[in-house]
């Protein structure tokens, strides 16, 4: 992959893509195919950038995907087109949810695809079928929308008029104009169900189902868009078997990829830029016709010479928690865990208590009760845990609500966001999850937990937001200014001859390969 030792001073590539994740691998490979010359310049050891698997507990094999773990956003004409060999599997639980009530424990289940099950489930928690009907219904609404956004997405930028125009207008106005909460108060009763349906709105995302902003609602529309399903299924071999292929995919085309090469400068003029990159043991300059920044935006505009904003740094809000548990945990409501761990299980995030997570997270406090979420991702795919004894599973958890400046301002913060993340799912098991969490070679818990600041130290995703910035919708505003490719294609930045190909570009939040795809696209229709 790495023809380390090769000096590339004095070279000049038609693009050097400043960034080895997953988007910049996609660009590198559609313009490795289209005859250009192309150089990957990836500061760390090896590409994938989040969306990578990796050993985390010593002396255990199973390699999780350490950030990134499902993928829904990734369409499949692009995997067509670059030949991935990569299988991507359904889970057949969608989601479950635990609750307590009259100190019965219960819970919701949704089954992928929605069966008779499903149905009861929701009749025994909510008392009557109305809610299913209505949760069928919103979702058929929103299915209607994904399948008019999702086809645009590796096309040039339509205007936002010209979607809209396609699409029912409540649903338009559900989840475009107004803020997702009042939609989900209107259409939903029961607090358990609001919380499922408002979830996809905050995954990665600070902000209160009510923002007059409406990042929640961006966030929302991108994890319903997928293939225009909005399905998130199962990497098989992990996040590191996309990347993997995708970095095949790049250097059979014919680019050159180099790990280890931390970029510092990019010095940009009339016909090009001039890369500045550090090898880890002198610095080089490569020149470059066009610069494709992986990086986030925020990044950039240091490389490019401008002085580091605080103020316009983003902000993530998730906690990571990486587990290998010697079995799975039998939960208090009687479900079998290996249908209630194959989807995700929601924890704590019933609609009162998002809001009530959010009001005490933005008050400067790690929220009392944590919302998150959980799912095993060998249940579905066992082949990302090596040589381990029977029983052995992973288990992933996202939080939500726990914004970086929680962190800045407490030490013992992440201490106690990992002990609530882990008391909101002991509160539903019959034995504690810590007797079920399998022990690395030195007798240690197998448990890494990331927050904001450790996804910004191993990565370099500023303030650890892992779309790079908030999310931006996935069309052009009506007079927005579409006369360059760069601009037609959304990955266009203050400088012509640098284009922005990865998360931060519209459109490219998650991982999808979209924002390194339409990067590719800007460049060959420029020339
Ligand atoms: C904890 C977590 C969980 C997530 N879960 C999911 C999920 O389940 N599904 C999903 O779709 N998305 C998920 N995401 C979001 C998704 O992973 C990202 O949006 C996506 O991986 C971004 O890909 P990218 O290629 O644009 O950028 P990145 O993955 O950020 O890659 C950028 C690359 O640039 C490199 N780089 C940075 N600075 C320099 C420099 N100066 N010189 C050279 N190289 C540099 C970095 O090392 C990195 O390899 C998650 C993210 C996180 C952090």
């Amino acid at each position: 992959m790495t023809s380390a030792d090769a000096d590339l001073t004095g070279t000049t590539y038609d693009v050097v893509v400043v960034g080895g994740g997953h988007n910049g691998l996609v660009s590198a490979a559609y313009l490795a195919r289209a005859g250009l010359s192309v150089l990957v310049l990836e500061r760390l050891a090896t590409t994938g950038g989040a969306a990578v698997s990796a050993a985390a507990f010593p002396g255990r094999d199973t390699r999780l995907s350490r950030y990134s773990y499902l993928v829904s956003l990734m369409p499949e004409a692009l995997m067509a087109d670059l030949g991935l060999d990569v299988t991507l599997v359904s889970r057949s639980t969608a989601s479950y949810t635990p609750v307590v009530r009259d100190g019965r424990p219960g819970g919701l289940l949704v089954e992928r695809p929605e069966g008779p099950a499903t149905a009861a489930s929701f009749r025994d928690l909510t008392g009557s079928d109305d809610e299913y009907a209505a949760w069928r219904e919103f979702y058929a609404d929103v299915t209607d929308l994904a399948h008019v956004v999702a086809p645009t997405l590796l096309e040039p930028l339509p205007t936002e008029r010209a979607l809209r125009d396609q699409v029912d207008p409540g649903i338009w106005r559900d989840v475009v104009t107004r803020p997702l909460g009042e939609a989900v108060e209107r259409r939903f009763r029961d607090d358990t169900v609001r919380g499922v349906v408002a979830t996809d709105a905050l995954i990665g995302t600070f902000a209160s189902l009510d923002d007059p902003s409406l990042i929640q609602n961006r966030c929302f529309l991108y994890h319903l868009v997928g293939n225009g399903t909005g399905e998130w299924r199962v990497p098989v071999g992990g996040m590191g078997a996309v990347t993997d292929a995708l970095a095949r995919a790049a250097t059979e085309a014919g680019a050159t990829i180099r790990t280890g090469a931390g970029v510092s400068a990019i010095r940009a003029h009339d016909d090009g830029a001039e890369v500045d990159w550090h090898d880890g043991e002198r610095r080089r300059t490569v020149g470059a016709r066009t610069v494709l920044a992986n990086v986030a935006p925020w990044v950039l505009r240091i490389l490019l010479g401008q002085p580091e904003d605080p103020a316009t740094k983003p902000v993530g809000s998730q906690l990571k928690i990486n587990v290998l548990l010697d079995r799975l945990p039998r939960l208090r409501s009687g479900v079998d865990p290996a249908v209630a761990f194959a989807g995700t299980l929601h924890l704590a995030e019933d609609y009162s208590q998002l809001a009530r997570a959010h009001a005490e997270a933005a008050a400067g406090q790690v929220p009392t009760v944590l919302p998150g979420e959980v799912y095993c991702h060998s249940l579905t795919d066992p082949s990302i845990l090596g040589d381990v004894p029977d029983g052995t599973h992973t288990l992933t958890y996202f939080g939500l609500h726990t914004p970086a400046t929680l962190f800045d301002a407490d030490p013992d913060a992440k201490a106690t966001a990992v002990a609530r993340a882990i008391a909101s799912l002991d509160e539903h098991l019959v034995d504690p999850i810590e007797s079920c969490v399998a022990r690395d070679a030195a007798g240690n818990p197998c448990i890494e937990a990331k927050i904001p600041q450790d996804v910004e130290r191993d990565l370099a995703m500023p303030g650890g937001h892992i779309f790079h910035g908030d999310l931006d919708w996935p069309w052009a505003a009506n007079r927005a200014r579409l006369d360059t490719p760069a601009q037609q294609w959304g990955v266009q930045t203050d400088v012509e001859s640098v284009l922005l190909c990865g998360s931060g570009a519209r459109r490219g939040g998650a991982v999808s390969g979209i924002a390194g795809h339409n990067a590719a696209q800007a460049v060959l229709a420029a020339r």
